[in-house]
């Protein structure tokens, strides 16, 4: 990775949440899609009503910027995705036979599958979807199609993109051995392998600098016909100008809503940012965002998170508009003001502790839209700006998104999950009572606390652990989460009100990454995500380095498998031996120590079990992916067209939504 790797972490499938009537509001339906590996739910934006009119037109157009950069991420992930799109849109919305026929509604489910993950690649495997209808069904649709919805389109390598599976294979290769750029499907490199561009940026980097750019953030990389390597930036006037124009437009007409001069002034460097391609801007830009804690409205609008690189350099374009809830925030602001103490006592060698940790300002958020790539699969966290350096001398904000992961509650209340995987009463009843507190709390940690804590040895590269850096990140951010869930400090600062509670996201990450996660993994298949394999990672780890006393292990009941916790003291204590071994491995850059963790226990898995999962889980019907649908929003208008109001509506479908969409914020 190119940077301390933030995450979004991603929420787990698992739905083991309680019942907690008071987040559930009357009748709402949060149920939109179901489809493949996948449901879409609906999120509610609770106290939109309370912003100002003001506030509620910063929003508003801080949601057009959004929606307005869709097609970026579309052909960052591969560059047939916007004229497959297209093609498939026509055929979809064209189609006047039976829509009960098998293979309508194979390919229906497709174009679902294809929305959904921002291209024709799996949001997660990152593998190419398999259609489930005929080259015949879809060539007879799109010949009967009107001639001008064909004009300039290449049909033969649309079709050689759909129905070749070894064409264009996969998105985002990360097998060690292999040239990830030529193995990856990504559209951020053309005519280049992975030496090639590995030497272009150390070319460029200068070991000495103490405040470097993020290389490669804004760029796609090409070869010349000289044989030279150049990057095409991504700009007004560069790569994806018309869609960027659109974002600037709308950012300009956000700008006289900004709440203060600090934001005011994010906006107007932003705004440049996306007019130069200037990426000292956009560390700029990230300083004054980092620094803008006071405004309640808030948002992301770039390119940020680089999991699309096989490298992890560029970032997916991606947008989240959001504000602060105040009621949860208080729970993040008493984490934050504590920050020091949490550093200063954290299980690892003290030469790795920051002396001063700085900024870590953290609170609770709704989302008001979701857009890019955090669309519409969407973390339920955010802690950026992502530049090391940065989040050192500036600090940084970190969220927790209180309004999505509500949302995923309320959906799974009753899906059977804990029946099925959870091995006793009493143990579903811990988790009835607290998982979703810790789960929440732990987020925050993982956030607030966890990425920002410990720092790198002078002269220690950040790229050191290369390939493995998001893992071991997540890793890290994970252990720090985990350890302090445990500790009576939460106690202490009002956030638990009970030592036992922590118990319940113990089990729940012990099950989940022994077992239950691998729902989401295709048998025959390895982890490859990097939240799953650090997931893997830790409780492994822990299962294996526990056996001596016992702490943890996998029994047989009935020809069924469970986990069973023996000893939660002591897991408390594995978990925070490899966290000090996870942070001197960051610290020190131990390449080699990082890597073998990894492929020993990230990677892997064991057919049995998993295909023993798949069973128990299928029985379920619960879908292992989750994202949004968005609500719409629209501008309120009097006689003389002064807005008079913005307003939120929430019953839009998944198909209308993408439909409306691909109409009206086609940019490229
Ligand atoms: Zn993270």
């Amino acid at each position: 990775m190119a940077t301390a790797s933030i995450c979004g972490i991603m929420m787990t499938s698992c739905g083991s949440k309680n019942d907690d009537a008071t987040r559930v509001a009357g009748d709402f339906d949060y149920h939109a899609d179901r489809f493949a590996d996948i449901e879409v739910l609906r999120y509610q934006v609770p106290e939109f009503e309370t912003l100002s009119l003001d506030q509620k037109k910063l929003v508003y157009y801080l949601t057009e910027a959004a929606l307005a950069g869709r097609d970026i991420l579309w052909d960052q992930n591969g560059k047939y995705n916007l004229a497959t799109r297209r093609l498939l849109e026509n055929v979809y919305t064209n189609y006047d036979g039976d829509r009960d026929d098998s293979e309508f509604k194979a390919f229906e489910t497709y174009l679902k599958q294809v929305w959904f993950a921002n291209g024709l690649h799996h949001h997660y495997s990152m593998d190419k979807f398999t259609p489930g209808f005929s080259r015949e069904f879809l060539e007879a649709r799109v010949n009967a199609l009107p001639q001008e919805q064909l004009d300039g389109t290449d049909l033969d390598v649309i079709y050689e993109y759909i129905f070749n599976p070894d064409f264009l294979a996969k998105r985002v290769n990360q097998a060690e051995g292999q040239d990830l750029i030529l193995t990856s499907a990504v559209n951020m490199y053309e005519g280049v392998t992975q030496k090639e561009v590995e030497d272009y940026y150390n070319a460029m980097k200068d070991p000495a600098d103490e405040t470097p750019i993020s290389y490669g953030l804004n760029s796609r990389v090409v070869k010349g016909a000289d044989g030279k390597l150049t990057e095409e930036v991504y700009k007004v006037g560069g790569l994806y100008s018309s869609a960027i124009e659109r974002i600037v437009d709308n950012l300009q007409k956000a700008l006289p809503y900004a709440e203060n001069e600090t934001q005011r002034k994010s906006i107007e460097e932003l705004i440049a940012y996306y007019q130069s391609g200037d990426l000292k801007t956009f560390d700029e830009y990230s300083i004054t965002w980092a620094q803008d804690t006071l405004s309640r409205v808030d948002f992301i609008n770039g390119f940020i998170e680089s999991y699309g690189d096989p490298l992890g350099m560029t970032g997916s374009w991606e947008s989240i508009v959001n504000f602060k809830n105040t009621e949860a925030s208080a729970r993040t602001e008493a984490l934050s003001a504590d920050a020091q103490w949490f550093e200063d006592n954290s299980p690892i060698n003290p030469i790795f502790r920051k002396p001063h940790v700085k900024g870590v300002s953290a609170k609770v958020i709704n989302a008001a839209i979701l857009a890019g790539d955090a669309y519409p699969a969407t973390p339920i966290g955010i802690n950026l700006p992502n530049a090391n350096w940065i989040r050192a001398q500036h600090g940084s904000k970190s969220v927790t998104i209180e309004n999505i992961t509500a949302a995923y509650d309320a959906a799974s209340h009753g899906n059977g999950f804990n029946e099925e995987f959870v091995i006793d009463e009493p143990t579903r009843k811990l988790l009835d009572d607290y998982l979703f507190i810790t789960d929440n709390l732990h987020t925050d940690l993982h956030e607030c606390l966890g990425h920002g804590s410990g720092r790198l040895l002078p002269g220690v590269d950040p790229d050191a652990l290369k390939a493995h850096g998001s893992t071991l990140e997540e890793t890290r951010a994970d252990l720090f989460a985990l350890y302090y869930l445990a500790d009576p400090r939460l106690i202490e600062l009002g956030l638990l009100d009970n030592p036992e509670a922590y118990k319940a996201e113990y089990y729940k990450y012990m099950l989940n990454g022994l077992m239950t996660q691998l729902f989401r993994i295709e048998p025959g298949k390895d982890i490859e995500e990097a939240h799953m394999r650090n997931r893997a990672l830790i409780a492994r780890w822990a299962l294996e380095n526990g056996k001596a006393d016992n702490v943890v292990e996998l029994v047989d009941i009935d020809g069924k498998t469970y986990v069973k916790i023996n000893d939660y003291e002591k897991l408390r204590d594995l978990f925070g031996q490899l966290l000090a071994e996870i942070q001197r491995i960051k610290s020190e850059g131990d390449y080699e120590a990082g890597r073998d963790l990894v492929e020993t226990y990230a990677v892997k898995v064991d057919p049995e079990l998993h295909k023993q999962v798949l069973d128990r889980y299928s029985k379920l019907d619960i879908a292992p992916y989750k994202g949004f649908v968005n609500p719409s929003y629209t501008l309120v208008t009097d006689k003389d067209g002064n807005i008079t109001d913005v307003t939120i509506s929430y019953g839009e479908g998944y198909v209308d939504q993408m439909l409306r969409y691909s109409k009206d914020y086609s940019t490229l």
